[in-house]
């Protein structure tokens, strides 16, 4: 069946790369892919798999691929939203649509699942258990779509969930694996200080909202070289202070926004402890009411160590002219929302090298040059199928 598979997969190379080139010309944002839904769910119309959509917040669509026999569940998610970005990259199929781009590779992630699935279809008599497809929307935006796929109960049985990430940082051929606390969890916060404004000739009879402000910027910096574990990684920047007045009046308010990015949960808490302390002592410090807008949208990304060493050792047997290599990558400073699931159903997120040929600096994700290498898109199929086909046969 394995080999059978990975035929398939290779003779189906171009239709990934058409699927690909289709999705790329016409990218759409977050909770907004109607389009893209459409494409994805007639290309599911008249097989034998059950299909649902509109789950979640938005667009997301789980296509269920029922084998022969008892067996496990196995989720494989890919992501197709685009990003508000206009594209700098001159090919044919670059997009049409106006300030809108698929600077993430989703579209490649949503081409390889399509055709891996299809392949999976008309395998379905050749192995037991199940392969829930998960076509998720909205993953560049928070909330996202991930924390309510999970939360619409349609993944409940799932034993496994495995998903992939196209990165420049390796090039196509390197399949990039990595245990435990693999992305980073972020927050958003705003934080309102309200004072009391006056004139700059009366200081006394103000509670001045800039000073308080600029306090809470200078402590907050001691959270992460004061507060946080040496080990553990955290970060905490402010990028918005928004206090313009006038020369000489005592400002009555302020608004400052600001960037949290940890390893691990624990850190999260001791940020969040942290900088919710602080704005206390400021009120207290400065006599101004302050008002903390928290979001913590997308958790620590953290993968299963066995799962992990299951599906590398199962890709370091099965490497080919397609899978050349298998390695450790270090742990990454990026989120996703690929983690929500991973808070509830153990699984791994696995990275494919798509270093675009030729290239010896390639841009990152999100840039507007960003660009790949479609040959990982069968790296990314073949991964995936030998993933499935390998953890289906062996856990039953
Ligand atoms: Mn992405």
């Amino acid at each position: 069946m394995r080999k059978v598979l990975m035929r398939m997969l290779e003779e189906r190379e171009d239709e990934m790369i058409k699927i690909r080139r289709h999705l790329h010309e016409y990218p759409e944002l977050s909770f907004k892919e109607e389009k893209t839904a459409k494409f994805i769910t007639d290309f599911y119309q008249g097989k034998d798999v059950e299909i649902e959509t509109n789950v979640g917040n938005g667009y997301g669509i789980i296509v269920t691929i029922k084998g022969r026999g008892e067996g496990k569940t196995i989720g494989l998610r890919a992501d197709f939203d685009a990003l508000p970005i206009t594209e700098e990259v001159d090919v044919p199929y670059k997009s049409k649509n106006e300030g809108v781009m698929h600077a993430c590779g989703h579209d490649a992630h949503t081409a390889y699942l399509m055709v891996l699935a299809d392949c999976l279809i008309q395998l379905k008599d050749r192995f037991n258990g199940t392969i829930k497809i998960i076509h998720q929307h909205a993953e560049e935006e928070p909330p996202g779509g991930a924390k309510s796929i999970v939360e619409s109960g349609k993944l409940d049985d799932l034993d496994v969930i495995f998903g992939i990430h196209v990165l420049p940082m390796a090039h196509a051929g390197t399949v990039g694996y990595h245990s435990g606390y693999s992305f980073n969890g972020r927050t958003y916060f705003r934080l309102k200080v309200q004072g009391k404004g006056g004139h700059g000739s009366s200081p006394h009879t103000a509670n001045d909202a800039i000073v308080a402000g600029a306090y809470f910027v200078t402590a907050v910096q001691t959270v992460v070289s004061r507060r946080v574990n040496p080990v553990s990684a955290g970060v905490v920047t402010i990028g918005s202070f928004d206090g313009k007045g006038s020369f000489n009046v005592i400002k009555d308010n302020i608004e400052i926004e600001g960037d949290i990015r940890y390893s691990d949960k624990d850190t999260e808490k001791v940020i969040s402890r942290e900088v919710h302390q602080m704005v206390k002592g400021i009120e207290e410090l400065f006599q101004v009411k302050c008002e903390l807008d928290y979001v913590s949208d997308y958790p620590p990304l953290y993968n299963d160590p066995e799962l992990t060493k299951f599906v590398a050792e199962t890709l370091e047997q099965y490497k080919d002219h397609t899978i050349k290599e298998v390695i450790e990558f270090p742990r990454m400073s990026p989120s996703d929302d690929f983690a929500y699931y991973l808070e509830k159903i153990p699984g791994s997120y696995f990275f494919i090298g798509c270093t675009p040929k030729g290239v010896e600096q390639p841009y990152f994700n999100h840039h507007p040059k960003f660009e790949i290498d479609e040959d990982c898109l069968l790296v990314a199929a073949k991964a995936a199928g030998n993933g499935v086909v390998r953890y289906l046969s062996e856990y039953v």
